[in-house]
């Protein structure tokens, strides 16, 4: 990096103790060089120094009571990272790990992936580091409306919508909506991911798994391949994987392995959908209960070990760097060709560095993810109208912006990096540009 160099050091200097944003911004700027070699304007005008910081960052504390009576605290957040294509959008992590620097990293991520929907949406996340693990629909409930109380204040229909994320699914969705109708007395597109009775769209659950494999289905065609027949691996065992799973085996391949936090299943024969989707969006178990119903199946403790199984293809889907250089290496020694990624930043740079030397089919999380929050852009529109599509409509939808992304990526590569297979480049590249003409256009405050 030479131009960027300096925009670099000041993020590391500016934002100590933050890691994974340190990663995210890194894994971009090395990619954007060339185009500001043919845009000294935007070199003069700051594009990048002021993409790197977010326009707001709110952290809030958020009080609720447990069913013994106990006060407890947690801290929200709020990051409203860029809004020069449209409104902030971007999901709510709940889960113990969340601190300002995954949720700046997930942000800054957002800015591109929304960028490359071709929707009107700017990057924004938030969250808080609850653990929804092992509590009551009650606690739940009190710690979403706690969340909530503050979080309103912040958010709008045309100013901000979360989403959901790890840890925040429908119904944690119903609770925060229920919460910031009962305050602000306006029944309004704020949140998305709603019940489909309430201002949700079809297809939004599915959306991000689906897209991923309508994403893979591209990068695969244009290297003359597909999913018939292939052996897929799938990390984690929530929204997104679960959606992975059906897709890719509707498209023909067979699954083998999910997991979740404490450890994977493999299962030889092709893992049964029907009886994960039970286990996990049913009866909120663990992944392990999976074997006792399925004879061939084994269960394995811990992580990282997914990534030892044989496979054409593998499909993170769980959470950020849980691909690290040494399971890239023994993934790709077994042979495995073509990587997608349907969790934020699932590789570490080492793991991409890899990945791209070695000319693997690699789908960047930024391209491969978007279909999930191209979704929710589809639900904003039809909120709008007060209107609703059928399932098909919104599969259809989400199918072309997947291609469009694809292509918009691969030209984009093409055209900046002299590689049209090299998608980390061109989703980066196609996704700025759009930004960067915006912030050009917008000027800056004096
Ligand atoms: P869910 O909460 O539905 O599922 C997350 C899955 O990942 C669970 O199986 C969970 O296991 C596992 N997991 C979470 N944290 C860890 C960890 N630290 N180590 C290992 N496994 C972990 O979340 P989603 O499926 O919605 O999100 C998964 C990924 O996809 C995230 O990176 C998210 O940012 C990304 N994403 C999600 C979108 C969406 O529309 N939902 C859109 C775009 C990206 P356990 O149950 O044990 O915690």
């Amino acid at each position: 990096m030479k131009l960027l160099q300096p925009v670099y050091d000041s993020v590391l200097a500016r934002n100590p103790n933050q890691p994974e944003f340190h990663q995210a911004v890194y894994e971009v700027l090395q990619t954007l060089e060339p185009v500001l070699e043919k845009h000294p304007e935007w070199i003069k005008a700051g594009i990048v120094d002021r993409l790197v910081e977010p326009e707001r960052q709110i952290m809030f504390r958020v009080p609720w009571i447990d069913d013994q009576g106990n006060v407890q605290v947690n801290r929200g957040f709020r990051v409203q990272f860029n809004s020069a294509i449209g409104p902030y959008k971007g999901g709510l992590r709940f889960h113990p790990s969340v601190n300002l620097s995954i949720i700046k990293f997930l942000g800054f991520e957002q800015i591109f992936k929304n960028s490359l929907t071709t929707l009107p949406i700017g990057g924004g996340k938030g969250g808080s580091d609850f653990d929804p693990k092992g509590k009551s629909d009650r606690e739940i409930m009190a710690f979403c409306q706690s969340f909530m109380t503050e979080l309103s204040k912040h958010i709008g229909a045309d100013t901000d919508v979360p989403a959901g994320d790890i840890g925040v699914g429908g119904r944690e969705i119903g609770f925060l909506y229920g919460q910031y109708k009962r305050l602000r007395n306006e029944f309004t597109g704020v949140l998305t991911g709603k019940g489909l009775g309430w201002g949700g769209s079809l297809a939004r659950t599915e959306a991000t798994g689906y897209g991923l494999c309508y994403f893979m289905d591209n990068a695969l065609k244009a290297h003359g391949k597909s999913f018939e027949g292939k052996t897929v691996v799938i990390s984690g065992s929530g929204n997104v994987a679960i959606y992975a799973c059906e897709k890719a085996t509707q498209l023909g391949a067979k699954v083998v392995a999910l997991s979740d936090s404490n450890g994977y299943i493999y299962d030889p024969n092709g893992i049964d959908l029907a009886a994960v989707k039970e286990i996990k969006e049913v009866k909120r178990q663990r992944i392990k209960v999976y074997v006792d119903t399925h004879k061939d199946a084994t269960y394995t403790e811990g992580c990282r070990g997914i990534w030892t199984i044989k496979c054409d293809i593998a499909l993170p889907c769980a959470t950020q760097n849980e691909i690290n250089e040494e399971s890239a290496k023994i993934l790709l020694d077994n042979g495995c060709w073509a990587i997608g990624e349907g969790a934020n930043m699932p590789s570490t740079n080492e793991a991409i560095a890899l990945y791209l030397q070695k000319k693997i089919i690699f789908a960047p999380a930024k391209a491969a993810n978007a279909g999930g929050v191209a979704t929710s852009a589809l639900e904003m529109c039809q909120n709008s109208m007060r209107y609703s599509w059928t399932f098909e409509e919104v599969d259809a939808k989400l199918k072309a912006i997947m291609k469009d992304i694809f292509d918009s990526a691969t030209q984009a590569a093409a055209e900046y990096a002299g590689d049209k297979d090299n998608l980390v480049a061109g989703a980066n590249i196609a996704g700025f540009l759009k930004v960067a003409k915006a912030m050009y256009a917008q000027g800056v405050a004096y």
